[in-house]
């Protein structure tokens, strides 16, 4: 049977991280350590392999250069011809971790440089430069000055639907992690952020019942209808990320000028709210295009426990 061609595939390699961000979109803020077995993987890509090619892989977190045999996880999916591209995503903490190994085996690393690093978006890219030219990869450095709020527990189910019916994740791509393939990343932490935020014990454990398990005799089959589903996942309840469309424009503004006011000037005239806007282009873009809000301002700091990494 051909294979089926899923676009982007994200791989949390390891789901906690070295750094705290109040409103990380993985919740690795609420997960002390957690990693997802090198031996799992290798099961999960030699039964994924049969029936799926990725455009891209994007190895990920938490924080992905925690995990010390990264190399040994891309060069078993590359082996096995998983994907076309091979990307880690980290948030840079590490970059001078990067071992000669893990450089000769990924296509792409993307740093995003949040206000708690301490080396410059130019310091760390001076140092990439001359290894990007020897190990044969590009990289990038984005600069992260604010989050996108996603998660909720006040939405209606009719709104959850309507999310998720608009969201790009499902189209774009999915997750893989720990035996099980996700339309995106939120089913396996979602039951964690209830609990922990909210006290809320839902009855489903929704890394079982919003994925499809990998090693399951009729996969293929399963994954198609899964994919097909018109009908929401429960995790979608408790999910802005699309709902991206009911965002204003100004909204979204609002909500630049609220974290950078140097660069905003907002003034009514006419009974109008008018923004007008300097040095735009120094402004992060809106790359997952989800719903913000006045509490989505930037505030990361070092993971309290971070000295074990
Ligand atoms: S850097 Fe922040 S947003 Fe990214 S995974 Fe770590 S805690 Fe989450
Ligand atoms: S709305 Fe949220 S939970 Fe639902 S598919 Fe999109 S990203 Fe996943």
């Amino acid at each position: 049977m051909e294979k089926k061609y899923i676009p982007h595939a994200e791989v949390p390699v390891v789901e906690h991280c070295n750094l705290n961000c109040d409103l990380c979109n993985c919740h690795s803020n609420l997960i002390d350590k957690s990693y997802y077995p090198l031996e799992q993987f290798i099961k999960d890509i030699d039964n994924l392999s049969k029936h799926v090619h990725f455009g891209f892989m994007t190895f990920m977190g938490g924080e992905p250069l925690l995990c010390e045999n990264l190399d040994k996880y891309i060069s078993y999916a590359r082996d096995k011809k998983m994907a076309e591209i091979y990307r880690v995503l980290s948030n840079g903490l590490l970059y001078k971790r990067l071992s000669p190994q893990l450089m000769d085996t990924i296509d792409v690393l993307e740093i995003s440089h949040y206000p708690e690093m301490k080396d410059s978006e130019k310091v760390i890219s001076d140092y990439l430069k001359p290894l990007s030219k020897k190990h044969n990869f590009t990289y990038y450095i984005k600069s992260i000055g604010y989050f996108n709020e996603i998660d909720t527990i006040s939405i209606s189910e009719g709104e959850a639907q309507q999310g998720y019916h608009n969201c790009r994740r499902i189209v774009d791509g999915c997750c893989i992690f720990n035996g099980y393939y996700y339309k995106c990343m939120r089913p396996k932490t979602t039951n964690l952020y209830l609990e922990k935020r909210h006290g809320i014990k839902l009855d489903k454990d929704l890394r079982i019942t919003d994925g499809v398990k990998i090693s399951a005799c009729d996969f293929r089959s399963r994954l198609e209808a899964y994919i097909s589903d018109t009908k929401m996942m429960d995790s979608c309840k408790y999910c802005l990320m699309g709902l991206e469309h009911d965002v204003s424009f100004v909204t979204r503004m609002k909500h630049l000028a609220l974290q950078r006011p140097y660069l905003i000037r907002t003034f009514y005239k006419n009974h109008i709210l008018y923004h007008s806007f300097k040095k735009i282009k120094s402004l992060v873009q809106f790359d997952e295009g989800a719903h913000s809000s006045d509490k989505g301002l930037i505030t990361t700091s070092i993971h309290t426990a971070g000295k074990k990494y």
